[in-house]
């Protein structure tokens, strides 16, 4: 029985790397029943903002799998990112991008690199909750879930068993942000208990970008959140010395979405010399996931053939090729090797996924005792920060009295701190209950009604809580 999957040709060199990929899919005996849907720069351009329409989600409803190529986002402001939106509404919570070097026959200075990001794909700053508060400062909402995080970290750890890797690496930034990569390292400490077969170790992701960059053969599964994900996988790209060789899967609960890691190349558009490597590493992900993974195994390991002899496109020409050759004649040269396996490289051995097997479930945080013990107020002001104080000193209430005012993140009231900072025009200014007392939202409430009669203005509010009596905000730096 063929199995329905949507495709999108995208634009660019989006449609030849696509041909060329189905060719190879077909001619490998993949049963496919394929439905093409119109996604990109054309319908950008007919007026749909997001780059897609209803008949295409209409097919993906029906299909639930999507090849897609790349495609072409036009320049300024209005267009909503096509894959953003994809991803946040079909569920596609993991981003995994293998990438491997293919020493001798591509060239790379990292000849045993071999890695794999899992990447978290709904949340962080891609959530895209931004706000301008004043003239001054913009803010954008850094994200964190613990069951987004529990359910990447999972899905890392089963990859990595599945998939016969030894090691997982988590890489978070919880030096600085406590609370939000602090909930992330954690959760990769607890969950990983689980899965005692494999190493486990944590990078702060400064460091651990610059170790992809220098030391890529290192690693061997990387779990991290969305933005680290984005970037590092770039670094591993490029430094493997084939960015338009990878493959990526985005996978949800009921979707999935494979695609090239590259864009649509307009520069070398309609010229028969694209790589089309990237997208036929995605199908190859897509045979497995919907349970091919005999044709899988098949057509990579004829890829990995193709190289081997040295038929390569231009990108990836060098001194070990020895045939270049265009977009078609690599597809025919994969073509002809199907059912070959390769020499240097190990051959590719992909199993189906177990029928049944669930996924384990992943929960929300668990419940704890919840305290409100305070409110952080957001004043639009501009002057001296010792009248803002007085002022807000004067508004507060009995049993929730100013404690702080910080800009920036640094206390600058009532301790002095900031002769050496610039101010800003919003300054973050801190109501909070005695020690061991909590508060109402009528006390909160009260609070704002009172500053807001003061004619100052609150461009933002923040309740401050305690979860069974841990403070579930940061300290002011100096507070
Ligand atoms: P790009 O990846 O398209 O191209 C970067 C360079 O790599 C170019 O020199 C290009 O010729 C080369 N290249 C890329 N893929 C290649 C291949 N398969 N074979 C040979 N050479 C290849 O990145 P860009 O130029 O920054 O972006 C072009 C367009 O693609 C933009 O509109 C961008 O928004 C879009 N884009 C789309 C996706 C996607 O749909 N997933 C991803 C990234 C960029």
């Amino acid at each position: 029985m063929a199995t329905p999957i949507t495709v999108a040709y995208g634009d660019g060199i989006g449609p030849e790397i696509m041909e060329a990929t189905l060719h190879v899919l077909r001619e490998a005996g993949a049963k496919l029943s394929v439905e093409t849907i119109e996604v990109g720069e054309r319908v950008y351009k007919m007026g749909a903002t997001s780059g897609i329409l209803p008949a295409a989600w209409e097919s993906l409803k029906r299909t639930k799998v999507l090849l897609k190529a790349p495609i072409t986002t036009p320049q300024g402001g209005g267009y909503k990112s096509l894959n953003v939106t994809m991803r946040k509404t079909l569920g596609l919570y993991a981003n995994i991008r293998p990438v491997a070097s293919y020493f001798p026959f591509v060239k790379t200075v990292h000849p045993k690199m071999d890695l794999v990001i899992v990447r978290e794909n709904e949340e962080d700053l891609y959530a895209g909750i931004e706000h301008r508060l004043s003239e001054d400062v913009c803010q954008c909402l850094k994200l964190i879930t613990h069951s987004g995080s529990e359910r990447i970290i999972r899905y890392a750890f089963e990859y990595a068993v599945k998939n016969g890797r030894k090691k997982v690496t988590c890489m978070s930034k919880d030096n600085i942000m406590k609370l939000a990569d602090g909930m992330f390292h954690k959760l990769f400490d607890a969950i990983g208990e689980e899965y005692p077969q494999l190493q486990k170790e944590h990078y702060i992701i400064d460091i651990g970008a610059a170790r992809i960059a220098a030391r890529p053969h290192v690693f061997d599964v990387i779990v991290t959140e969305n933005l680290y994900g984005d970037i590092i996988s770039d670094i591993a790209a490029e430094v493997s010395g084939s960015v338009g060789l990878a493959g990526s899967s985005n996978i949800g609960e009921d979707f999935a979405m494979f695609e090239a890691i590259h864009g649509s190349a307009p520069d070398i558009a309609g010229k028969n010399i694209a790589n089309p490597s990237g997208i036929l590493q995605s199908a190859v992900m897509l045979l497995v996931h919907i349970g091919q993974a005999e044709i899988a195994t098949v057509v990579h390991n004829a890829w990995l053939a193709t190289i081997e002899d040295g038929i390569h496109t231009v990108d990836i020409y060098g001194e070990e090729s020895r045939e270049k050759v265009g977009t078609k004649e690599f597809a025919a040269a994969v073509v002809e090797r199907l059912g070959k396996k390769p020499s240097t490289f190990l051959p590719i051995e992909y199993r189906n996924a177990e029928k049944g097997a669930a996924a384990k479930a992943v929960n929300l945080a668990p419940s704890q005792k919840t305290e409100l013990v305070g409110v952080d107020t957001f004043i639009r002001w501009r002057g001296n920060v010792a009248e803002l104080g007085d002022k807000l000193t004067a508004l507060g209430l009995k049993t929730l009295p100013l404690t702080m005012i910080s800009s920036k993140g640094l206390t600058v009231w009532p301790k002095a701190g900031a002769e050496n900072m610039h101010l800003t025009d919003v300054f973050c200014c801190r109501y909070r209950a005695p020690e061991g007392s909590v508060i109402t939202t009528g006390e909160v409430a009260a609070l704002l009604s009172r500053i807001a009669d003061s004619g100052l203005e609150c461009a933002q509010m923040a309740n401050l809580y305690a979860f069974d009596g841990k403070i579930g905000f940061s300290l002011g730096q100096g507070e």
